[in-house]
């Protein structure tokens, strides 16, 4: 059984965070130290720790983080522009947090993909 992470507390409302976005099977809430105007984490709310944990039944939660990260992006009006879709997996890709999670960042040109 994979350990609980802050998100979960964020998911079932435990601890503060600016949710924009709720469902049965994800959430959306601003990251708490953001790296562009724009920078949303979208999570399942079943904990998955990382993309090595994604099972077929993850599926449908999984293709909805596409879906709300659209409409996000259309909200917060950088959809034309274009935005950038993260997810990083342990230690290599810089995860820090073990509750999958898709960072959706916009509001600025980003750049190359990688900087090291
Ligand atoms: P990652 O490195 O992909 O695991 O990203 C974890 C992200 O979670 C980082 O961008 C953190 O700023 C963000 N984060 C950590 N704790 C919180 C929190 N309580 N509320 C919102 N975002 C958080």
């Amino acid at each position: 059984m994979a350990e609980e992470t802050i998100f979960s507390k964020i998911i079932r409302k435990e601890i503060p965070a600016q949710i924009l976005y709720q469902d049965e099977l994800v959430t959306a809430f601003r990251d708490i130290n953001p790296k562009a105007p724009t920078h949303i984490l979208i999570v399942p709310n079943t904990l998955i720790p990382t993309v090595n944990d994604v099972e077929p039944e993850h599926e449908l939660a999984l293709g909805r983080l596409f879906t709300v990260a659209r409409k996000l992006a259309a909200d917060a009006g950088i959809a034309e522009d274009g935005y950038r879709l993260i997810m990083n997996c342990n230690r290599h890709g810089g995860q820090e947090v073990y509750h999958i999670h898709m960072h959706l960042v916009g509001g600025k040109s980003l750049g190359p993909l990688l900087c090291c």
